[in-house]
């Protein structure tokens, strides 16, 4: 069954929703960043970071203006321009790296230099633990081919209960990568037939120079015996039927790009990302109280994560939403949560997660176990789960599809 024949595409919860990357996906439209590589810079790289912004808001609306033509049914002209507003978009994350604000601690330190660091505690180096075809996203974003996952070393937030500890919270985790080297590894899973190249961590946002120059390169990449060879000791797979036509629009290299974060990122990073990710997988995880700092040391969490789903929303842009139910945190995360998501994104699918399970520092088994976090040592009841999912019912929210397709427990509203 071909990946726009899926069931799962003709359920309510999705009717209407997630064209654009459904379209990108199958190659009816063409990524967001063979656009933005057609859109003249107008405007010399050379040029003060305060120009380049200038330069890049203006292209942005030029982008739109041809992105909702191509969605009309125009064509994808024929050549990349150069400098493009792709490459603007590259060169800005160059920049940004030298004062970083990559992310809401917009720490300002230069990681180009590397003599500070800030909380991501990265300089400029990336590093990938590992990319593979991931069969355990969402139906939607797997497929049958798989979502072309790349996961980075290190985030920006401090998660106690990290279900990805091993790479969040070990910034020497993986290879050191090039961006060419990032580029051959979404160009891998893709010809190899996944449906999407899945950013991810960690966080993929305090790598966004790299990923941005990565994407900035797949149009015209053409992977060496070298490029394969610097890539493959990270990858966890191996298929054999690479082929072009899996990632085909007018004779370009195609690929949607799903940006897979916990949002915390700054106004910055988001105006970046516009004009590159086709579909978009934020988490939202902590309510309005004290949890996100208590939890995850992070402060403005709220608002800020909360700010940039609405911008989702005012760009018209495709997403669904995860929200990890987390013991003892009903009350005071899910419900706001998802009060929040019903009352400013109605319509927005959700994925409520019921596979929460003590790690990192609050697993008992743990070395890295710390007594303050005991109440989190548990799995979340089945009241739990179930009062999350009966709340999201009476909200309204679409959250069946996504949420009762795979969850562990097999608990239903
Ligand atoms: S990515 Fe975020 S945490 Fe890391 S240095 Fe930049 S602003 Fe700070």
């Amino acid at each position: 069954m071909r990946f726009d024949d899926l069931p799962v595409w003709r359920e309510a919860d999705f009717r209407g929703r997630l064209d654009w990357y459904r379209a990108v996906s199958t190659n009816r439209l063409p990524a967001k960043y063979l656009i933005a590589a057609r859109v003249p810079a107008r405007c010399a790289l050379e040029a003060p970071e305060a120009d380049l912004w200038h330069a890049f808001d203006a292209r942005t609306d030029e982008f739109l203006c041809l992105r909702d033509a191509i969605r009309g049914g125009a064509a994808l002209p024929c050549e990349r321009v150069r400098p493009s507003l792709l490459d603007l978009a590259a060169e800005l994350a160059r920049r940004m790296l030298t004062h970083c604000n990559f992310c809401r601690w917009e720490c300002g330190v230069d990681r180009s230099v590397g003599a500070k660091l800030g909380a991501c505690k990265l300089a400029a180096e990336t590093r990938v633990s590992t990319y593979f075809h991931h069969r355990g996203e969402e139906l939607i974003y797997r497929g049958r081919g798989g979502s072309g996952t790349i996961f980075f070393t290190s985030c920006n937030m401090r998660c106690a209960f990290c279900q990805n500890g091993d790479i969040s919270t070990d910034r020497l985790n993986g290879e050191a990568i090039t961006a060419r080297t990032l580029a051959t590894m979404a160009w891998q899973l893709r010809t190899e037939g996944c449906h999407n190249v899945n950013w991810v961590g960690g966080d993929p946002a305090i790598h966004l120079h790299t990923i941005v120059a990565a994407i900035a390169m797949l149009e015209d990449l053409r992977p060496s015996g070298a490029d394969l060879a610097s890539a493959l000791p990270s990858k966890a797979d191996w298929f054999n039927d690479q082929a072009a036509a899996h990632a085909r629009y007018a004779g370009c290299f195609n690929a949607p790009q799903l940006w897979n974060s916990n949002f915390y990122l700054s106004d910055e990073a988001m105006k970046l990302l516009r004009v590159l990710i086709d579909v978009w997988l934020p988490d939202h995880k902590f309510g309005p109280g004290r949890c996100a700092i208590e939890l995850a040391r992070t402060p403005r969490y709220w608002e800020t994560v909360n700010a940039h789903l609405l911008k989702l929303r005012d760009w018209g842009e495709d997403f669904t939403i995860r929200h990890l139910v987390m013991p003892g945190h009903v009350d005071c995360c899910t419900l706001p949560v998802l009060d929040w998501i019903a009352a400013h994104l109605p319509g927005t699918p959700v994925n409520i997660m019921d596979q929460y399970h003590p790690d990192n520092y609050c697993d008992p088994g743990n070395v890295k176990y710390q007594e303050r976090y005991a109440p989190l040592a548990r799995r979340p009841s089945p009241r739990e789960i179930r009062s999350a999912f009966r709340h999201a019912r009476e909200l309204g929210l679409p959250f069946e599809s996504l949420s009762y397709e795979r969850n562990t427990t097999g608990l239903r509203a």
